[in-house]
């Protein structure tokens, strides 16, 4: 059995105490990724943001809110766990002053002030020792796979991952998906497309077995 720290859903990032900035993500992909670790027998965190869709039994669920919370929970959890994966549609900013209460409506344009979350899964690259860390990239359709497939290596080199999943916007919102694994050593397996868990399924299995290569390694 395997600990693996999972994030995934989207954060909410406040401007007053009712609107907020977010990505649109079903965290569909993130909880099918955690059921599928949990039916393998492994312990999963589940550390998720703020979605629709109902977390999978099985896991312990660290529900957040921001990106901050989100980084909180995710390093606090993460040396406790052998495999981690970011499937986080993560706010890229952050209001740089949070309002109070629900100013009301004006009629002037507004210009807003943001900063820039911190990279999450980057920072568990930086101190991740013998650890495997996941994560996904997800790139624009129109250039098409193989540009994706290249933009999607650089994050793999620039965030210290093992393994990045590659995949296009055209499958959000989708059940169904088509995505390529790229592995730190250069080597790459595409899936077949199919639904969500079953990529999932591959997925994690994928990250459990580098994690035991490595073990047999020592
Ligand atoms: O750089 P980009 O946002 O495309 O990278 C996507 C990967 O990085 C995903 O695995 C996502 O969960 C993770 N990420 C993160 N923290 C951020 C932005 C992205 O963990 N602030």
């Amino acid at each position: 059995m395997v600990s693996i720290l999972v994030t995934a859903g989207p954060t909410r990032e406040y401007l007053d105490d009712v609107r907020f900035l977010a990505n649109g993500s079903s965290g569909r992909m993130g909880c099918a990724l955690a059921a599928a670790a949990a039916r393998a027998g492994h312990r999963v965190f589940l550390v998720l943001g703020p979605v629709e869709v109902a977390p999978p039994a099985g896991v312990e669920l660290v529900p957040v809110v921001s990106a901050l919370d989100m980084q909180a929970a995710a390093e606090r959890l993460f040396p406790q766990c052998q495999v981690a994966v970011a499937a986080a549609a993560v706010a890229d900013y952050r209001p740089a002053h949070r309002q109070i209460g629900k100013p009301p409506r004006g009629r002037e344009r507004v210009v807003l002030e943001l900063v820039p979350n911190p990279d999450i899964v980057a920072g568990l690259g930086t101190r991740k020792g013998d650890r495997v860390v996941v994560g996904f990239a997800l790139e624009a359709a129109a250039a098409g796979f193989e540009a994706a497939v290249a933009r999607a290596r650089k994050k793999l080199e620039q965030k210290q991952l093992d393994l990045v999943v590659v995949n296009l916007t055209d499958a959000v919102g989708s059940g169904a998906s088509q995505v390529a694994m790229l592995y730190a050593d250069g080597g790459r397996t595409d899936l077949p497309r199919q639904d969500k868990p079953a990529t999932a399924e591959q997925i994690m299995r994928a990250a459990v077995e580098l994690w035991q290569a490595r073990q047999h390694k020592r």
